[in-house]
């Protein structure tokens, strides 16, 4: 296990429609088909206590004992990891301890200009933007937030200031952004920014995910291969989730990622920290591993290590999305940390 992925929050300022479709549109978009199948999807939130979640001093042990055991990449991400007041300080925390080779953050990009030098600043070396869709009417009803513009800006300025690379992620829905698959990967070349794919996974909160809203990896390749002349990329990291290729004149790249049509589970290196302290060996764990208990009952570092060490004993094999015996896990992934 050498990558760490470190939720800092369960609160969101997003509201998108694989995660927490919790919007009128959201509501439409399920209803019209599935019907009575959806429970109303304009839930009241409940977001986790202030006291439940792992404070910096408790976020910064973990990770290193965590790297003691071999991890090396550490991924900051949420809910939304921007929302968490002076984030800039657990970066900078995380940053010296030594041994870590790559320190990263998923992020929304809707409060990232705020906030770009002082992470920059504090050691952050990459970022990775989630951007769905590229029309602001389209991009509203998917995230829930009037923010294209914010987005983009957030995009040149992580250029700008030198975060290597700079990554976007899109979840693609059939139905909602799939006509836009080419003009997110043309946006890739154009900005020289890799673009990934990503196929829509059962972690949402409202249990509004249908097999029938994955769009297959295969499928968005086929289309862009009659569009872009693609070249595959070949990746030292086995551990690599998207198979990748480039356009050809070194500008820009797409990946696709498929845990769902096809599975990457043999090759797994993750393991993640949710806010609230607990690990989970697997996105889709209907188990998880209460860390914050022995953070604050006065464990010392050898336990806290034979913890993590016994419990990565115990990864899921696979998952078993699309199986009879596949269940959903209660929480979703504004909750897991993606
Ligand atoms: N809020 C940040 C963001 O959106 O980038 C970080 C947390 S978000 C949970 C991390 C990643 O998970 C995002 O790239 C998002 O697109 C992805 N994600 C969330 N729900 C998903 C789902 N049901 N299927 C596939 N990817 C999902
Ligand atoms: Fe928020 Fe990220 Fe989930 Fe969207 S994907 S609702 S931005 S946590």
């Amino acid at each position: 296990m050498r990558d760490l992925r470190v939720s800092v929050t369960d609160r969101c300022n997003f509201r998108c429609m694989y995660c927490l479709p919790e919007t009128e549109a959201a509501e439409n978009f399920y209803r019209g088909r599935w019907g009575n199948l959806v429970e109303s999807t304009l839930i009241a939130r409940q977001w986790q206590p202030q006291d439940k979640i792992l404070r910096f001093e408790e976020i910064e042990r973990a990770v290193r004992v965590a790297v003691g055991l071999g991890v090396e990449k550490i991924r900051i991400t949420g809910g939304e990891p921007l929302l968490r007041q002076q984030i800039e300080t657990l970066v900078g925390k995380i940053a010296a301890i030594p041994g870590i080779k790559d320190l990263a953050m998923t992020t929304n990009g809707f409060l990232f200009s705020k906030k770009a030098r002082a992470l920059r600043d504090a050691g952050l070396k990459r970022v990775s933007f989630s951007l769905d869709s590229l029309q602001p009417d389209n991009f509203r009803k998917i995230t829930g937030r009037d923010g294209l513009n914010a987005v983009l800006e957030s995009i040149d300025l992580a250029k700008e200031l030198g975060f290597t690379p700079v990554k976007v992620n899109a979840v693609v829905i059939r139905g909602i952004n799939d006509h836009e698959i080419e003009a997110l990967a043309e946006f890739a070349a154009e900005k020289n920014i890799s673009l990934r794919f990503i196929e829509f996974m059962p972690l949402d909160s409202n249990r509004a995910w249908q097999k029938e809203l994955v769009v297959p990896g295969k499928e968005i390749l086929n289309r862009l291969q009659t569009q872009f002349q693609l070249q595959p990329v070949q990746s030292a990291n086995t551990s690599e989730t998207a198979r990748r290729w480039s356009f050809g004149n070194g500008q820009g790249e797409i990946g696709i990622i498929a845990p769902v049509s096809e599975p990457f589970c043999g090759h797994c290196n993750r393991v993640r920290l949710t806010a609230d302290g607990k690990i989970r060996t697997c996105l889709f764990s209907i188990v998880e591993h209460d860390l914050r208990e022995m953070l604050r009952n006065g464990a010392s570092d050898a336990e806290i290590r034979r913890f993590m060490q016994a419990v990565v004993w115990q990864k899921e094999d696979r998952h078993h999305i699309g199986e009879p015996e596949f269940v959903q896990p209660e929480r979703t992934m504004s909750c897991i940390g993606g």
